[in-house]
């Protein structure tokens, strides 16, 4: 196809809608028989041209793009994972490259699937080839799978290449560092997915050489197995490789510009991930001009991590007098800060605003903006820049509903417990349901249609944040954490008050690699430089009272503590066998704890309707060419619809439903005015409903050989779960569909929610539109120490590690549940809230290495009776002084009594 709706999708997971999209297939298909193999091929041909429908970054496709596929002739019903393909590539004045996305039966989005690249060597006819893939909208990197290509025929001319190609185990992945999984050819269709460059890679007859980002198409079309079964395949298999001489046919190829030879259908929407462009490409990691790290300094507290946990801690800690170092390893991302991101097209030049800045732009993360701002080493989308998810969301900003502390938390993080943190937060960054600074709202038709039927429904119209608790049959406007007109948040309030003190430091481009410790004391980090500028060498912290603050996210944390040695032994060996290696801390020291379990989630269901008065304002193209009225009412007043997130947010509304286990669970519904899942934007809109407080599913994030973190483990379908998500789309559509001339696109009339929801894969594949990218809880906050059998938690409720004495956790991953809303507002109440907490923790006393057979302090990392001794009396309470040298451990003597060894 060609776009498959990867703006729509872009701009709903941006907003934390989760990204349902169904591919649209925009390609020409038809049959053609390459004359100088005798292969018939099943065609899907991208026009050339302007793109309709697809191309995202690569609006236009010069001289379009050929993808040919046959098929083992039982691949119907036996699942082949070889096929033989035919690229016919374009080449603008001799140069560019090709490739195509190996996607599965649901989608072909970019990551965690195969690509192979094509280019021209520049040498007679011949073809360089790369297998590759990424694990997210990044750069891809080399694939290890088994995956193999053949070349059968090859032929270069000046504006097009021909490649045939038998690609053997190509529809499996199965890189050993990443989840496998494998495209089923009996299910009757599976997608692919296609891009391509006008510049060809810099090292032309080096397969592994960088390339450039794509520019030139982009899209993604399905595969009907039946037409490309061929009976004569194993004997087009055995076809040796021919590289032809000049004398090679002439006969015409299929095109974008051509027709020959194919039969020409279009086939219907399917559903898919979008096939999303990637960062510039680079086959060979980048080494920065690191500073080297200030010697004979130390610091009280290092925070690790300049996102929604981070900033407002280590502005609490700093006014409290310590010497704090705040580490962020992204780059500066509001102009507050440096930030230097803009416009290509210049508008913002000149001003002190970047993308970050403007409400309305919001979107950007999803919509071409990804790179050096989105996190490159997870599966999922985060913000690795300063501000993590608070500079890249779209500022939702809810004050708590007193049940997600109350039944997610135990004692000591009560709504009652919580409720002076809330009232500092919401004094600090209060947050508005009317950000244009004229407080008028803006495009306001989505509104106008949907509240009018959840007030005949009898739903109440609320203003959220002055009524906390009411999420139950409830609806308001949408509550952003802007001020100003401007994004605001953590980043325009505490980190102002942290940066004006002289014993705060921050440190941008500058990744914590490790936590060195000694037993369960840490004594320094290990930071390297993420881009020129940043930070190389070993901070240490300050002898005995010095402490860590882990704030690098739901998939940052995990990492980290696993390269830390802090983690299940299957996620501390990968890291064993990894580049860490040979200077990762000893197994005797490793503390196994359940890091990385509990992964949680908003599942997200997305509902599509339609009304005449429904109106779409054309967010993407307010990124180069906002309307001229908005960008000088924005620019002049902060006024006008730049104010609002992209695209029209609201109604919100929500819903308590009580599931088949008697479990309350609370929905939230956001709207925006957006078409997706097949159905266009113009008159549509798009509900997304999330799974909140209640949940029960639970997933799990992993880290791999290569040091990536992807979701091993979805953390949705618990049939309750489901169940009760069923029910509320129901309740939904029922609300709706009195609202005169309204078409309710999704679910399809006449199908329930239960069955509706059947036909939305719950897979890897299609993480895209069930996610929320609003992870939490993999250090998970609890009373059960998870060092011990049947324990499930990482951090005590002072936020400490088990095991250590002087490391803390402080982001969205000590959540033990989702709340009921978007969950910044409470990432930011939880570091509050923890700041007193770790302020009043007494320091460990003085720490003393031990030397073998020496009287040791334990810290519980034993099992049973003595596990629990060491939990009650150990670090994590009043203090340990007698650490065991590095390489020993503590053990138990006798109940009262350890040595090292
Ligand atoms: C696209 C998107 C839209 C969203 N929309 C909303 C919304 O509208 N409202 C809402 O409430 N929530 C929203 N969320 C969720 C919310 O932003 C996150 O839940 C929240 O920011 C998580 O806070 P955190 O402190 O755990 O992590 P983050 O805010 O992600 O911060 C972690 C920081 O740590 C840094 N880091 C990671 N590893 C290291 C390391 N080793 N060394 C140094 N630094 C490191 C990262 O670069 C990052 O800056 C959205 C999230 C996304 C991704």
């Amino acid at each position: 196809m060609k776009t498959i709706s990867f703006l729509s999708s872009a701009l709903g997971v941006a907003l934390s809608f989760g990204s349902a999209v169904l591919a649209q297939d925009y390609a020409t298909h038809g049959t053609f028989t390459e004359p100088n193999t005798g292969i018939s091929f099943y065609t899907s041909i991208e026009a050339n041209g302007a793109i309709s429908g697809d191309g995202d970054m690569s609006t236009v496709s010069v001289g379009g793009f050929t993808f040919g596929i046959a098929l083992p002739g039982n691949a119907a019903t036996v699942d082949s994972y070889e096929y033989i393909g035919l690229i016919v590539g374009s080449l603008t004045n001799g140069a560019g490259w090709s490739g195509i996305v190996q996607g599965d039966n649901t989608g072909a989005g970019m990551p965690n699937h195969l690509m192979l690249l094509a280019w021209p060597t520049g040498v007679g006819n011949t073809i360089a080839t790369s297998f590759r893939y990424s694990v997210s909208y990044q750069a891809p990197v080399d694939y290890k799978g088994s995956a193999k290509v053949t070349p059968i025929f090859s032929k270069v001319n000046a504006t097009s290449f021909t490649f045939v190609y038998r690609c053997q185990n190509c529809l499996l992945f199965d890189d050993p560092s990443q989840p496998s999984f494998n495209t089923s050819t009996s299910q009757g269709t599976f997608e692919q997915g296609w891009a391509q460059s006008t510049v060809s890679p810099a090292d032309k007859t080096n397969p592994d050489s960088p390339v450039q980002q794509h520019n030139n198409g982009m899209g993604e079309f399905q595969i009907t197995v039946s037409k490309a079964a061929n009976a004569a395949y194993a004997k087009w298999a055995g076809i040796s490789s021919t590289v032809p001489t000049s004398s090679a046919s002439a006969a015409p190829y299929p095109t974008g510009n051509s027709t020959a030879n194919s039969t020409a259908s279009v086939v219907a929407p399917s559903s898919t991930l979008a096939a999303a462009p990637s960062s510039s490409v680079s086959a060979t990691p980048t080494t920065f001009k690191g500073v080297p790290v200030p010697s004979a300094t130390s610091y009280d507290y290092v925070v690790v991590g300049g996102g929604a946990g981070g900033i407002p801690i280590a502005d609490k800690l700093s006014a409290a007098g310590h010497s704090v170092l705040l580490i962020e390893k992204g780059v500066a991302s509001s102009a507050r800060w440096g930030g230097t991101i803009r416009p290509e097209s210049g508008w913002l030049d000149g001003y002190n605003l970047t993308w970050f800045d403007i409400p309305g732009e919001c979107n950007r993360i999803w919509n071409g903006g990804s790179q050096g701002v989105a996190c490159t080493d997870t599966d999922q989308m985060a913000g690795c820049i300063l501000g993590g998810g608070t500079a890249v969301n779209a500022g939702l900003w809810w004050k708590p509903n007193p049940p997600d502390w109350d039944y997610n938390f135990p004692a000591g993080w009560k709504s009652t417990d919580l409720a002076a943190a809330t009232g500092r937060v919401f004094s600090r960054i209060p947050g508005t349901d009317h950000p244009s600074r004229d407080g008028l709202l803006y495009v306001q038709s989505g509104w106008n249609i949907v509240s009018q039927g959840l007030a005949s429904a009898n739903w109440t119209a609320v203003t959220a944040n002055n009524v906390p608790a009411e999420k139950d049959r409830t609806y308001a406007h949408t509550e952003y954490m802007y001020s100003n007109g401007e994004r605001g948040g953590p980043m325009a309030t505490y980190l102002v008050t942290a940066n004006g003190r002289n014993n705060f430091h921050l440190w941008l481009n500058t990744s914590v690699e490790r936590i060195n410790r000694i037993g369960g004391h840490a004594t320094s980090v290990d930071v390297i430089a993420t881009n020129d500028g940043g930070h190389v060498g070993t901070v240490q912290l300050t002898e005995t009272t010095g402490r860590v603050i882990v704030a690098a996210g739901a998939f940052g944390t995990p990492k980290l503590l696993f390269r830390s040695g802090i983690g299940p032994s299957d996620m501390l060996e990968q890291v064993q066998q990894s580049t860490d290696g040979p200077t990762f801390i000893k197994s005797t020291d490793w503390i196994d704890l359940p890091v990385g379990y509990n992964l949680a989630d908003h599942l997200n269901t997305d509902c599509v309707i339609s009304h005449p008065n429904i109106s779409y304002y054309d967010w993407p193209a307010a990124w180069d060419t906002p309307i001229t009225a908005d960008k000088i009412s924005y620019l002049t007043n902060r006024t006008g619809p730049l104010t609002q997130a992209a695209p029209d947010i609201g109604p919100m509304m929500w819903e308590v439903i009580k599931g088949p286990d008697g479990i309350d669970r609370q929905f939230q519904w956001t709207s925006r005015v957006e078409g997706s899942n097949g159905v266009p934007s113009g008159n549509s809109m798009t509900l997304s409903l999330y799974l909140g407080r209640g949940a029960v599913s639970r997933g799990r994030t992993t880290i791999g050989k290569s040091l990536n973190m992807v979701v091993q483990t979805l953390p949705y379908g618990d049939p309750n779960d489901l169940t009760t998500v069923g029910w509320a789309i129901d309740n939904m559509v029922n609300a709706l569909k009195t609202i005169p001339n309204i078409t309710i696109n999704l679910p399809p009339p006449g199908v329930s929610g239960a069955d509706y929801l059947k036909t939305i894969p719950l897979t890897y594949a299609n993480v895209g539109a069930r996610r929320a990218n609003h992870w939490m809880g993999t250090a998970k906050l609890g009373t059960d120490d998870g060092r011990l059998e049947d324990g499930t938690a990482v951090v005590d409720t002072n936020t400490l590690i088990y095991g250590t004495d002087n490391i803390f956790v402080v982001d969205a991953s000590i959540f033990p549940g989702m709340p009921s809303t978007n969950p910044s507002a409470l990432i930011v109440t939880a570091s509050e809230h923890a700041s007193d907490l770790i302020l009043a923790h007494p320091y460990p006393k003085k720490t003393t290495i031990v030397k073998k057979g020496g009287q040791c302090t334990n810290t519980g990392s034993s099992t049973g009776w003595f596990g629990w001794w060491g939990g009650v009396t150990g670090v994590g309470g009043s203090g340990n002084s007698l650490t065991c040298d590095e390489g020993l451990a503590c053990k138990a003597v006798n109940y009262f009594s350890s040595v090292c060894q």
